[in-house]
């Protein structure tokens, strides 16, 4: 790990918290040890590499800003005593991004939950926002997400900057793709000002963890309300279920999500009578108008519908049994048993039995993606040489792969460095993370 700050003295911290005690009140300011730790771990525990270099860090201070003018002014105070600032939305992210590597200030940024504007197309709300509750505020305007992660409990600026896509990226693609349209960016230079960048200028301060500047506010695209179902059907096996899943994906009106599991994967998943045992699961959000002929489609692939549900919540429920979900079932099915690594390409149906056979107890967890079959792939783990070696046989295979099991921001590094010179000359956001010799599979290898 590179770290080109030093951990803050004591004494600083102590200046600091004074002034963020001032600045945001007691109740939103804590040194105490165990608000610290909470806000130095995230989802990084899924991977066992990860684990077992844990703790990588432990925040000296947490603050809890409620509006975005306060994130402005809380980032501001921290970089003008030379302090470390790692903001946090719901700490979900599985990277180990969200680990305060060099101490200082953790940002909380939960506390900072406000929908701003709902316009035709378009919401607006602050970094915190959980993103249920974005979704909750376009549906009361008849209109829903572009799409939404499957942890939709997490927080509008986390899956900006940490995250990548979800239901609705069947049809939309990755959050980098137009989903954003404007952010108010705070810089890591001492000044509070929030920076309003819209476009392709927004799109440098996606996916890279808050290294080139911290969200404070995000305006993202909403598109007219549809009328969804939850279908969900089973297979003899995996292979059977795999052979609907492109004409599934292709319905029109589009899928918001289309998931596939093997039957092992399916037996971790909670109970449910639309997973009978033994077979594969095929779980559908779709337009309720493509209902009839998604049900042909499984039945012609000698699968049957175990049921259709509607209901706003159908929707919720099928998307948090989508893409990390499944491998966080299957580890809690086995605890430290299993690793994964996200994959995409046409082999993963194509070539699917030499994909399972590349790590030793393989087993996928499919998705229809924006441009094909993406997916996540579990194994037994051995060791961090063995995760390497997979992730190039995978490549043999034409799969691509993006590593969970590291930090780095890894997606456009050469435009984030270029941005943080001048948006974080001191290297205080997010330290760690921004490392110009990584040369590790990328995140664009799975879109
Ligand atoms: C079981 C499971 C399922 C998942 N499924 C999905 C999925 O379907 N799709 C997907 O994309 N991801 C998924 N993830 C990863 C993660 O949950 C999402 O990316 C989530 O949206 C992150 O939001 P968060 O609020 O938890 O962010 P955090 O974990 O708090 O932060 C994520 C990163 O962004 C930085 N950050 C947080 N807030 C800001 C801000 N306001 N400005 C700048 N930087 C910020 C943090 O420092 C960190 O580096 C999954 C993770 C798990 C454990």
């Amino acid at each position: 790990m590179t770290l080109s700050v030093s951990p803050p003295s004591s004494a600083v911290i102590a200046e600091l918290e004074a002034e963020l005690t001032a600045l945001l009140g007691a109740r939103n300011v804590t040194s105490e040890l165990r608000a610290r730790e909470r806000a130095s771990v995230d989802g990084g525990r899924m991977s066992p590499i990860i684990s077992e270099l844990l703790p990588l860090g432990l925040a000296d201070l947490v603050a809890f800003p409620t509006t975005a003018e306060q994130i402005g002014e809380a980032v501001a105070a921290a970089v003008r005593h030379g302090v470390p600032v790692t903001p946090r939305g719901k700490g979900t992210g599985n990277y180990g991004q969200g680990i305060p590597m060099a101490g200082g200030l953790v940002l909380d940024l939960s506390r900072a939950r406000a929908v701003v504007e709902v316009a035709e197309g378009l919401i607006t709300a602050e970094a915190g926002t959980p993103m249920v509750t974005l979704e909750r505020a376009a549906h009361a305007t008849g209109q829903q997400l572009w799409m939404y992660p499957s942890t939709a409990q997490s927080s509008i600026g986390g899956f900006l900057a940490g995250g990548s896509g979800g239901t609705g990226s069947i049809v939309h693609g990755t959050n980098d793709a137009g989903f954003v349209a404007a952010l108010d960016v705070v810089h890591g230079t001492g000044s509070p000002e929030l920076v309003h960048v819209e476009g392709e200028e927004a799109q440098r301060f996606v996916h890279n963890y808050g290294t080139a500047g911290i969200i404070a506010r995000a305006t993202v695209r909403l598109e007219p309300l549809q009328d969804w179902r939850g279908v969900y059907a089973s297979f003899p096996d995996f292979r059977s279920a795999q052979s609907v899943l492109r004409a599934l994906g292709a319905l029109e009106p589009r899928p918001r999500l289309v998931s596939a599991d093997t039957p092992e994967m399916t037996a971790t998943l909670p109970p449910d009578p639309a997973f009978p045992e033994g077979r594969a699961s095929v779980r559908v959000i779709a337009d309720a108008r493509t209902v009839t002929r998604a049900a042909e489609i499984v039945e012609a692939g000698g699968g049957r519908v175990e049921d259709v549900r509607e209901g706003a919540q159908t929707a919720l429920s099928l998307s948090m049994l989508s893409y990390n979900h499944p491998i966080e079932w299957l580890q809690k099915s086995a605890p430290g048993v299993y690793f994964h690594v996200e994959v995409s390409g046409a082999a993963l149906i194509d070539r699917v039995d030499e994909v399972h056979a590349v790590y030793e107890g393989g087993l996928l967890h499919q998705e229809i993606g924006h441009t094909g079959p993406i997916g996540m792939l579990a194994g037994v783990y051995r060791s961090p040489e063995q995760v390497l070696d997979g992730i190039r046989a995978l490549g043999e295979l034409g799969v691509g792969v993006h590593n969970p099991h590291q930090w780095n921001v890894d997606f456009q590094l050469g435009r984030t460095l270029e941005t943080a010179a001048t948006t974080d000359p001191q290297g205080l956001l997010n330290p760690g993370k921004l490392n110009p010799g990584y040369d590790g599979p990328t995140k664009g290898a799975i879109r």
